[in-house]
């Protein structure tokens, strides 16, 4: 019994083997062809080396969401999806990842609500600005109605200073002609 399978045959049968789901006849059949072909041979030996690197990748899938690679391009894309800057084939795959993952979709959460803050401390802000400037305004108005009805020092001390003169030269007048 000797390579019953051809190359083709035996390449086309490599998953189904590798998984383990072949008759235990085409099993053997397969089994000797790859011991004789160091081509299929080499073929099975990538795709089993690919087949566990998926299991791999899924099974960490299962044990963390969070190490995936699909989840670090979200988190990449998470804050300009946020702010509309991806086209329109980006943003959807941050919607299905969005709604497969659910860390993912708690992040999206988190970051909507971490922007409506933002956004609702910045209105507060504004707000309190134009009620210190209208407080500012009110009391410079009150400023400028006070400074009208206090009188400068300067024409206070005129004044006081006339009113000497005037005393003075009333005595002089006063010693002099009575
Ligand atoms: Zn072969």
């Amino acid at each position: 019994m000797h390579n019953q399978l051809t190359c083709e045959q035996v390449t086309a049968l490599l998953n189904f083997y590798i998984e383990d789901s072949l008759s235990s006849k085409l099993t053997e059949y397969v089994r000797q062809h790859l011991e004789s072909c160091p081509a299929c041979m080499e073929k099975y030996l990538q795709m089993k080396n690919m087949l566990n690197k998926i299991m791999d990748i899924e099974n960490e899938e299962i044990e963390n969401p969070y190490a995936t690679k699909q989840y670090e391009d979200f988190k990449s894309n998470l804050s300009a999806y946020v702010d509309n800057e991806l086209n329109n084939f980006e943003s959807i795959k941050i919607k299905k990842i969005a709604i497969s993952n659910p860390l993912a979709r708690q992040d999206l959460e988190n970051i909507y609500t971490f922007k409506k803050l933002l956004h609702s401390s910045f209105e507060k802000t504004k707000n309190e600005l134009k009620n210190d400037y209208s407080k500012s305004t009110l009391c410079q108005l009150r400023h400028e109605n006070t400074d009208e009805k206090i009188l400068d020092p300067f024409y206070k001390l005129t004044a006081a200073f006339f009113i000497m003169i005037t005393c003075i030269v009333a005595g002089v007048i006063k010693i002099l002609y009575f």
